[in-house]
């Protein structure tokens, strides 16, 4: 079979809710993936930031092996040996009091929305179902009915209504919207530190600060969903702390497991967590012993092997390296650590133009929102790899 009967199956069977670059993945080892022909790529995606300890990492792949081999799933009916581990150790790394374990990203936002209603009407005093949560305008949290009913993206949200009431959304970027936002019943605001999806937009510095001042005075849980800024991406453990600031919730998930397997979860500071009674959530695979090996491996990883300041250097080594590609199709460079984004100019659509020179040039990288590249390796990339892409990405981004 070659690439075309792969894209044919896919075309024929599936369902066409992803329109992907054309290139039929087969291996990948660190920073690079290679096609069914063979042709190795740069890969500047990172499955959106779920691969950032690198494709196929040993330690964790032999993380994964060794638990695989001994025990997978218990359900939360048992306990099972890792998981308190995992608490212990995520917890300490975070500092974090309490942690919620799920699978997917979506079920983290999903369980953080359950657990900060439970906790307005028993903690805060808000009347029954009257409950409301700020979020953003632009926001991306993910994919389930609650969650794209509250998303302003046209794509996500048209089409699958009715939606769940119980949300008001505000600019991302203004403290001063929030003060305004916030009424009795207000019991969080969610946001993203960074807006991934959105196009890697970055709020004004002293936001996070600022927003994390506004909740506290005002009583409303404030959450930060890292799931695609936290573990290291944008040169931090999580972006929180380019702030110095700590949520009372912090959702994280993608690189928790190094893109072997689905693990997301909750991080409490605060009490929050502690309104969920048995009973009232829970998930057969959140917490399970693989999820919890692979994850507890991906985080020692991330820490012992200097992604994370590796992240920040090369970051700022890459960012540099753009900016100074001198094209008048270029609007801006911006990011943070390794979460880059070059806004072209142009009609909307023009970045998948760029995704398929790149892919031809052997960079795998990703349009977002049609005329944002982002640009987001492993954080194991180094010097001369990025010299290598951006010779590459000023051909393209020039027209050369
Ligand atoms: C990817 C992402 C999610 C959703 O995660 P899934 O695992 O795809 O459900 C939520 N929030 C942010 C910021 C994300 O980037």
């Amino acid at each position: 079979m070659d690439a075309n009967d792969f894209i044919r199956l896919e075309e024929t069977f599936g369902a066409h809710n992803y329109r992907p670059l054309d290139v039929v993945l087969t291996r990948g080892e660190g920073i690079w993936v290679w096609d069914v022909e063979g042709k190795r790529y740069l890969d500047c995606l990172s499955s959106y930031s779920a691969v950032n300890q690198g494709h196929c990492h040993p330690r964790i792949l032999e993380a994964l092996r060794r638990q695989a081999a001994t025990l997978t799933l218990t359900s939360r009916a048992f306990r099972n040996d890792q998981l308190g581990l995992f608490y212990r150790e995520i917890c300490a790394l975070t500092r974090s009091h309490r942690v919620l374990p799920m699978n997917s990203g979506a079920e983290a936002v999903e369980t953080v929305i359950k657990a900060v209603r439970k906790w307005g009407y028993q903690v805060k005093g808000v009347p029954a179902d009257q409950a409301e949560i700020i979020v953003c305008a632009d926001n991306f949290h993910g994919r389930t009915i609650t969650i794209v009913g509250f998303s302003t993206d046209p794509q996500a949200r048209d089409g699958f209504g009715p939606f769940t009431p119980g949300f008001r959304v505000i600019a991302f970027g203004d403290a001063a919207a929030l003060e305004r936002a916030i009424t009795p019943a207000t019991v969080a605001f969610l946001v993203e530190p960074i807006q991934g999806e959105a196009g890697v937009i970055l709020p004004p510095a002293g936001y996070l600060a600022a927003a994390r001042e506004i909740c506290r005075r005002r009583g409303v849980v404030f959450i930060l969903d890292e799931i695609q800024t936290g573990l290291g991406r944008t040169g931090k453990l999580l972006a929180e702390e380019h702030e110095g600031v700590e949520a009372d919730l912090t959702l994280v998930g993608k690189a928790l497991s190094g893109g072997f397997y689905p693990v997301s979860a909750v991080l409490s500071n605060s009490e929050v967590l502690g309104v969920l009674r048995p009973g009232e959530h829970g998930s057969t695979f959140g917490g399970n012993p693989l999820a919890c090996a692979v994850a507890r491996e991906a985080l020692r990883v991330l820490v012992e092997e200097g992604m994370i300041e590796n992240a920040a250097a090369m970051g700022d080594y890459f960012l540099s390296g753009l900016r100074s590609i001198r094209s008048d199709r270029v609007r801006e460079v911006r990011g943070r650590g390794l979460m880059i984004g070059v806004e072209l100019v142009g009609e909307a659509g023009d970045a998948r133009g760029y995704s398929e020179r790149l892919r031809e040039l052997g960079i795998l990288c990703k349009d977002t929102h049609g005329h944002t590249l982002r640009i987001s390796p492993p954080l194991v990339i180094r010097r001369d790899d990025i010299d290598w892409a951006l010779e590459r990405l000023e051909r393209v981004l020039t027209g050369h």
